[in-house]
């Protein structure tokens, strides 16, 4: 299980493995296997991470990157940042939707980083333990646990597991976790079944293969490497197979 994650999310873990972290070590493997270790395009520099988070979430991979490139090459160092104009920072992400809102979370984020950590925020950010990064980043304005996890994970290399949009539809849909869990329960919840060491590699390949074949709406269970031990994928299975029969 993906021990630190839960420790930060402040769970009592389990002594022993359960058959989902056996699963989800033989799913890792295989996700890796299709997709390889993908970067998704994140940043080694934890402060540029951190906007790219807060910029990904309900919009689309194209959309968001234009804005965070903007954002940058308009804003390159912190302290440009910090004296923005919330207006001239809104003019940069408006690509990515909820324009103002964002503008106003990202001003107030940079005041914060360079009031906190000055010019060198990133390395500051750095050479934080995990309890201190996860505690400060989840003070910053629009950065809950998630996203502090995908800073923790991408930029400072900490073995955690966040659970985003797809991460948690495919493991409600495999039986991991319940359905219609509310976010931060699913958060709390599913490291419990990650094994240790592999949860970049389960989250980086549960993003692809939700964006690939365990679509929102339509997944394509017929062609996933999942399906096997996957809940939904075999009932509707079973459902086609039963169609099948009682038409011919
Ligand atoms: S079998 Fe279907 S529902 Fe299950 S993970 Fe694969 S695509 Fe998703």
């Amino acid at each position: 299980m993906s021990k630190l994650t839960q420790t930060l999310m402040g769970v009592r873990r389990r002594r022993h493995a359960s058959a989902w972290e056996r699963r989800l070590a033989v799913a890792t493997a295989r996700l890796v296997e299709a997709y390889g270790t993908p970067t998704l395009g994140n940043f080694r520099n934890p402060v540029k991470e951190i906007f790219y988070i807060l910029l990904s979430a309900r919009t689309t991979e194209r959309l968001y990157q234009r804005a965070h490139s903007e954002l940058f090459r308009k804003f390159p160092t912190i302290s440009h940042l910090a004296k923005a104009k919330v207006s001239t920072v809104e003019s940069c992400v408006a690509v990515a939707g909820f324009g103002g809102k964002r503008a106003r979370h990202i001003v107030r984020i940079a005041k914060l980083l360079h009031r906190d950590l000055g010019e060198s925020a990133a390395r500051k950010i750095a050479t934080l333990d995990p309890q201190q990064a996860f505690d400060y980043l989840t003070r910053l304005p629009g950065v809950g646990p998630k996203s502090a996890l995908c800073v923790m994970m991408c930029s400072l290399g900490h073995d955690v597991f966040p659970v985003d949009i797809n991460v948690q539809r495919i493991l409600e849909r495999m039986g991991a976790i319940r359905k219609g869990l509310p976010h931060y329960r699913a958060q709390q919840i599913a490291p419990g079944y990650v094994p240790a060491g592999a949860s970049k590699r389960l989250h980086v390949g549960l993003v692809e293969h939700g964006r690939k074949i365990c679509l929102p709406r339509t997944p394509k269970c017929a062609s996933c490497m999942l399906l096997d031990m996957c809940r939904l994928g075999q009932r509707t299975r079973a459902v086609s197979s039963r169609t099948r029969r009682s038409i011919s």
